[in-house]
C-alpha cells in the first residue's frame, strides 16, 4: 500500500493520540480523518462497511451450531483489537449495535437456557480491567451468566499455530464456576466469544460443558480469520 507522506504524519499523530489513551478524529480503520462525533475512533463510512457474512460451516467437535458474525477484516478487525487493547469499552457499545440483529436471529434460533462467553484469565481482567466478551453481552442488553473460568493462564494464540498444537494448548485452560457445576444438567448454552481461528478454544469449552450434562452447546462468534464464502 502506498501512503503519501501526509498520510504517514496523520498516522503518526494518530499513534501518538492512541498513546496518550485520548479519542482523536482519525479513523483507526481508513486513517483518514473525519469530524469528531460521539462514537469516536472509527469513522461512519467503516462502521456502515461492516455487514454480516456468511460462512462454510465447518463441524466442531462437541458444538451442536454455531454462527460467525463477519470477517475480522477491516473496521470490525480494528475495533476488536481496540476493545482488547484499550481501556475503550465503547467499542462493545459500537460492536453490540452492529451484531444486534444477527445475534438475536441466531439466539432466537437456538433458544438456549443460558447465555454465556468466554472468559479471559485472571492475569488478562487484571492487566484490561474487564473481559471484552462480557462487555459486549452487556452492551446487547441480553440476561447472561458468568458459568466458565480460566484454570490457567496459557499464552495467547497467534495465527501461527497449527491446530493440533492449539487444541493442546487449551486443553484444561478451562472449567466451571464451583457455583454452577450441578446446574448445567440438560440445559442448552450459548457462548458467545469474540474470534474464532481453528475452534480449538471452543471446541475445550463445549467439551468441558457437556462434561457436566449440557445437552447442548451453542457459539456466537463475533469474526473469523477464515474467509467468507458470501454476504449475508
Ligand atoms: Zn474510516
Amino acid at each position: 500500500m502506498y501512503l503519501s507522506r501526509f498520510q504517514l504524519i496523520k498516522i503518526q499523530i494518530a499513534k501518538l493520540f492512541d498513546k496518550l489513551y485520548l479519542p482523536d478524529n482519525v479513523c483507526l480503520s481508513c486513517k483518514n480523518y473525519f469530524k469528531p462525533s460521539f462514537q469516536g475512533y472509527v469513522c461512519d463510512d467503516c462502521i456502515s462497511s461492516i455487514s454480516p457474512k456468511i460462512f462454510e460451516k465447518e463441524p466442531f467437535d462437541y458444538i451442536d451450531d454455531y454462527r460467525i458474525f463477519s470477517s475480522y477484516e477491516g473496521a470490525l478487525k480494528e475495533m476488536i483489537i481496540a476493545l482488547k487493547f484499550k481501556k475503550a469499552s465503547l467499542f462493545a457499545n459500537i460492536i453490540g449495535d452492529i451484531v444486534e440483529n444477527d445475534f438475536f436471529a441466531f439466539v432466537k434460533s437456538v433458544n438456549p437456557d443460558i447465555v454465556t462467553y468466554v472468559p479471559v484469565s485472571f492475569f488478562r481482567f487484571w492487566q484490561r480491567g474487564y473481559n471484552q466478551n462480557e462487555l459486549i453481552l452487556k452492551a446487547l442488553n441480553i440476561r447472561y451468566k458468568s458459568i466458565l473460568k480460566r484454570v490457567r493462564h496459557s499464552k495467547a494464540l497467534s495465527l501461527g499455530i497449527e491446530k493440533v498444537q492449539r487444541k493442546k494448548i487449551v486443553f484444561g485452560a478451562f472449567n466451571i464456576k464451583q457455583e454452577f457445576k450441578f446446574g448445567l444438567e440438560d440445559k442448552s448454552i450459548l457462548v458467545v466469544d469474540d474470534i474464532v481461528t481453528t475452534g480449538a478454544t471452543a471446541t475445550e469449552i463445549a467439551r468441558i460443558l457437556k462434561l457436566h450434562a449440557v445437552s447442548k452447546v451453542y457459539f456466537y462468534f463475533i469474526a473469523s480469520h477464515k474467509r467468507a464464502v458470501g454476504m449475508l
